[in-house]
């Protein structure tokens, strides 16, 4: 009898050996692929030190080292356009039509049916199952998991509270084309920041600026946005490669790469007393 058994044993072995194989060849080409980058070709993407600064610090959304992406074009759907007002509905679409040109050549536009990027808007309470349910958020972004084999974004859901104002869609906004909250704080105000509040300013007229924009995004997070989409930058990129590839000196490494460590409490930079001080 047990001679009759072995066959089919050993046939199972060999099969799940050769699987293990498969899949562990495919996945070596799936992260090869996220290695392919070519500097120069980077680098006519136009940008300053700081805006390269920021692209390390808030661009590898991965457990912080890896780059997401979408790749496919974005369909933005409102999922409960029929309890919105006009006004509600004409802020995603400004939201839109200031992002989209940040992600050519992919596209992004709303769609009433069919959409990849699902909008909830002006919900009563925005609840995280990762914090505690007592825990009220102005907004939340969810994007898909990353399969074994890919880094890239082709899901996203945008919910945003009902007392929440259009810089709370603006950062979810930016979470689901891929940003990371930053680690570092930054000498203007970054909407992708931990808080809508600003981090820093230089003076009231500065705060009076920001608050007379409904939708405020600073230059540099558009360049970023820019940098993120370029056809150099894979989904699934290690932060590691990008320095290496780039020719990070010791320097520039400690500069431009932040401590993930040091990932912060909530920082509000000024304080508001300060602010009101001056
Ligand atoms: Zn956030």
């Amino acid at each position: 009898m047990v001679k009759y058994v072995k066959y089919p044993i050993f046939s199972l072995i060999i099969l799940a050996t050769a699987v293990g194989l498969l899949s562990s060849v495919y996945e070596n080409a799936a992260v090869k692929e996220t290695r392919r980058f070519n500097a120069d070709t980077f680098r006519e993407t136009g940008y300053n030190d700081d805006e390269l600064s920021l692209f390390c610090d808030v661009a590898f959304m991965h457990e912080n080292v890896r780059v997401r992406k979408w790749n496919r074009d974005i369909k933005v759907e409102i999922k409960n356009i029929a309890d919105l007002s006009q006004k509600s509905i004409d802020e995603v679409d400004s939201v839109i039509a200031i992002l989209a040109p940040l992600i050519a050549p992919l596209k992004m536009e709303r769609v009433n049916r069919g959409g990849n990027l699902l909008v909830y808007r002006r919900v009563p309470e925005v609840i995280s199952n990762k914090l505690p349910e007592s825990v009220c958020l102005n907004g939340l972004s969810k994007v898909n998991r990353k399969s074994s084999y890919s880094w890239a974004i082709n899901f996203a859901m945008v919910y945003d509270g009902c007392n929440s104002n259009s810089q709370t869609l603006m950062h979810e906004f930016q979470h689901a084309l891929g940003l990371d909250h930053p680690i570092k704080i930054y000498p203007y105000y970054v909407t992708i920041g931990r808080s809508v509040i600003p981090q820093f300013f230089r003076s009231q007229d500065e705060v009076r600026a920001m608050l007379r924009e409904p939708f405020y995004i600073s230059k540099e997070e558009k360049t970023v946005l820019k940098m993120l989409y370029s056809s150099e930058i894979r989904p699934g990129l290690h932060v590691e490669t990008f320095a290496q590839k780039m020719g990070f000196t010791d320097e520039e490494r400690k500069r431009m790469i932040p401590d993930v460590n040091k990932r912060p409490r909530i920082i509000i930079y000024p304080e508001e007393e300060k602010l009101l001080r001056k």
